[in-house]
């Protein structure tokens, strides 16, 4: 392997002049979970990694506001601290339940959720649920600071939005009142597997009534993608039968889904249709 530096600036000021807007080769890293397999692979080489260890400030902690209604979670946040986090438990239990599916011990130690949205893969756990919960992310750089929708993040495969200069400072996740989450992870060999398909539910529901829905496709597509014509469907209707056979008609025809190793199309449109209407019966009955 060519050697490279590894910097650990402790301001932002510093890490911007470090990073490189037109150099690929050079790029944060966080938990270096990720950037690790891709070296090993030899399908990137890196000339210098700048490790974002030793920015605090927005980079680290959850804190949840004094009103109870959003937590900040800073980019450094590893999972493991997410997934042991109390308050995390308490109000958005989906985060800690999603996690037990989420690779091993050794990497939730290390891998951070900055790292995690960025690397854009499809068939990660996380963005897509922090897509149906509402989250935001604030991104900084030489150029200042803006705050997105996470789906904005993604473009597609393995592709973001963020400049080679920027960095996913922290994320901001609403506490939204009523609502319940869930992730359903579908691996197709072993548990352990890549997902075929992901699929995030977030509903608000009154009884056996959906009063909202946001409903969130990962794996089988590009980049996480909102199903929105379900969502639309499932939108006022009295959870039965009917109306769950044509929301997951409606779920499955909507995406681009292509086949491989882990199934065929129209395996995988199968499974979103079944997996979806038994989620939110499974949801209904909580
Ligand atoms: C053995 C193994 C099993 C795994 N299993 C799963 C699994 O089951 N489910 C799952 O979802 N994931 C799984 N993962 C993937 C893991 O979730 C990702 O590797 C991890 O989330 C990346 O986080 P990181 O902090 O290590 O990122 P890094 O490797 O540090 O970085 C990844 C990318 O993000 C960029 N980056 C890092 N931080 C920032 C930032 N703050 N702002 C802008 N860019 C940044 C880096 O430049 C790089 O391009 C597994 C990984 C391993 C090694």
């Amino acid at each position: 392997m060519a050697s490279f530096d590894v910097l650990e600036p402790s301001s932002l000021d510093e890490a911007f002049s470090l990073l490189d807007p037109e150099d690929p080769a050079v790029r944060p890293i966080g938990g270096g979970t990720a950037l690790m397999l891709m070296m090993k692979a030899q399908v990137y080489r890196p000339r210098r990694l700048v490790s974002l260890r030793r920015l605090d400030g927005m980079f680290s902690g959850i804190d949840l506001a004094a009103d109870g209604r959003a937590f900040r979670i800073g980019a450094m946040t590893t999972f493991a601290a997410l997934e042991h986090s109390r308050e995390i438990a308490a109000k958005l239990p989906v985060i800690p339940r999603t996690m037990k599916t989420l690779a091993n011990v050794r990497v939730r130690n290390v891998a951070t959720v900055g790292g995690n949205l960025a690397h854009a893969d499809p068939h990660l756990d996380l963005p897509p649920v922090w897509l149906a919960l509402d989250a935001k992310a604030k991104i900084v750089g030489p150029r200042g600071e803006r705050v997105i929708p996470v789906a904005d993040i993604f473009v597609g495969y393995y592709e973001t939005t963020i400049a080679n200069d920027e960095l996913i400072a922290e994320i901001e996740v609403p506490v939204r009142a009523g609502w319940r989450s869930h992730y359903v992870k579908v691996t197709t060999r072993a548990a352990h597997d890549w997902p075929a398909l992901g699929l995030t539910l977030s509903l608000l529901l009154d009884g056996r009534t959906i009063k909202d829905a946001r409903l969130v496709l990962s794996a089988a597509v590009d980049c996480p993608l909102r199903l929105t014509d379900a969502e639309a469907m499932l939108k006022g209707g009295e959870i039965g039968p009917d109306l769950l056979k044509r929301a997951g008609e409606a779920a499955a025809v909507q995406p681009d889904i292509e086949s491989d190793s882990r199934g065929s199309e129209d395996y995988k449109r199968h499974l979103l249709k079944v997996h979806l209407g038994r989620a939110i019966e499974a949801m209904a009955a909580e």
